[in-house]
């Protein structure tokens, strides 16, 4: 989507602290870590949130998954949490399906 904030760091067009890529998604560093650790992984066609994951686009996520699994192993995270926000009440500030990867502190729940 053209005038998407994630879709033009997948693409290369606004710069990002790159984690991983390829084909079906891009994670980078979180310009304001809420962990000493904090990447997302999105996917790098548009997909507004969870919301709309169904059967024709859902295989990217289950890929996702895979990815988060890999790179949190690289990084050598031991424990860590996947959050993804959907919609204005749940703190979804950009309309880009992404999985928060949170690391390196203890962590509460519930969540705030
Ligand atoms: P959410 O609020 O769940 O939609 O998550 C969006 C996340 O994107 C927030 O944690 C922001 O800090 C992060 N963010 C916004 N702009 C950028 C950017 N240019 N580079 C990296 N992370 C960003
Ligand atoms: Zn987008």
């Amino acid at each position: 989507m053209s005038d998407c904030l994630f879709c033009k760091i997948a693409e290369g067009e606004i710069p990002s602290n790159k984690v991983y890529e390829d084909e079906q998604c891009f994670a980078f560093y979180d310009i304001d870590p809420q962990a000493p650790t904090h990447f997302l992984v999105i996917p790098k066609g548009h997909i507004q949130s969870v919301a709309q994951v169904d059967g024709s686009n859902s295989a990217v996520v289950g890929h996702i998954f895979e990815v988060i699994a890999k790179v949190a192993a690289q990084l050598g995270l031991e424990s860590y949490r996947v959050v993804s926000n959907i919609g204005e009440q749940a703190g979804q500030s950009v309309p880009h399906l992404h999985f928060h990867v949170l690391s390196g502190r203890d962590m509460t729940w519930p969540p705030g």
